[in-house]
């Protein structure tokens, strides 16, 4: 099925949806209202309706949306139906708990392989995976791994990123705290947790 161009914010907003609809299943639930989603996620009700009207309109009057449905519709415009093999750069400190982290799961995501330069590192396993050389990134690609995630230092991001583009990644996430530049088709998001929480003093009251 092919939905119309659907806007970045929206798109971002999709994520939430799809773990407040997760949520109300796993509860027992078949269909929520807008209003009920809205209360769960914090969204406001005519904003999860109009996102919802990007991909047809397939709730019922009086009776809202089927749970199965909308997870259904989601995963499928996330791409998220497929299930996802990523390779983690950089086993330190962020890296180890990465690799350790259940939620991915919930997503479809696997982190199949992990890759670091130090010595003592390359060879052992962590939560199950074998850390290996970065010089042997070589095609991720024929390994069934499109996606990347970076967790080295600052300094070797973006030598790591285009690591990743030339062994066949088309999506990266890194936690490095600096604008990483990657070709066009490729797709980078930065979770930079420290400028977030620079945003924080301002919405706090001074006491
Ligand atoms: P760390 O020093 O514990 O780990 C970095 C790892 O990267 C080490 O294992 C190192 O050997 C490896 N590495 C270094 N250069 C490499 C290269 N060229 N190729 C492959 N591996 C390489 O650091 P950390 O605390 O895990 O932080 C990693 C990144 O995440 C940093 O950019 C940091 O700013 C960011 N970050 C960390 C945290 C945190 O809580 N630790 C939070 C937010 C952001």
């Amino acid at each position: 099925m092919r939905y119309r161009k659907i806007p970045e914010e929206t798109v971002r907003r999709l994520p939430v949806y799809l773990q407040g609809a997760l949520h109300l299943s796993r509860r027992g639930g078949e269909s929520t209202s807008s209003k009920e989603l809205a209360d769960l996620i914090g969204v406001e009700p005519w904003q999860i309706r109009k996102d919802f009207s990007y991909f047809g309109d397939f709730g019922t009057r009086g009776v809202g949306y089927s749970l199965g449905s909308l997870i259904g519709r989601i995963n499928k415009i996330l791409r998220l139906d497929t299930g996802h093999k990523a390779a983690l750069v950089g086993v330190g400190n962020l890296g180890s708990a990465l690799l350790a982290f259940p939620g991915f799961r919930v997503y479809g995501f696997e982190i199949v392989a992990a890759f670091d330069i130090d010595k003592r590192k390359i060879g052992r396993r962590k939560a199950g995976v074998l850390i290996e050389e970065t010089t042997s990134l070589g095609r991720l690609s024929a390994r069934g791994i499109h996606l990347g995630i970076i967790a080295v230092p600052e300094t070797a991001s973006q030598d790591i990123a285009d690591a990743l583009v030339k062994a066949g990644v088309r999506g990266i996430l890194s936690f490095a705290p600096r604008r990483i530049v990657v070709p066009r088709g490729v797709k980078v998001i930065t979770i930079d947790i420290a400028m977030d929480l620079a945003r924080l003093p301002y919405y706090v009251a001074a006491g």
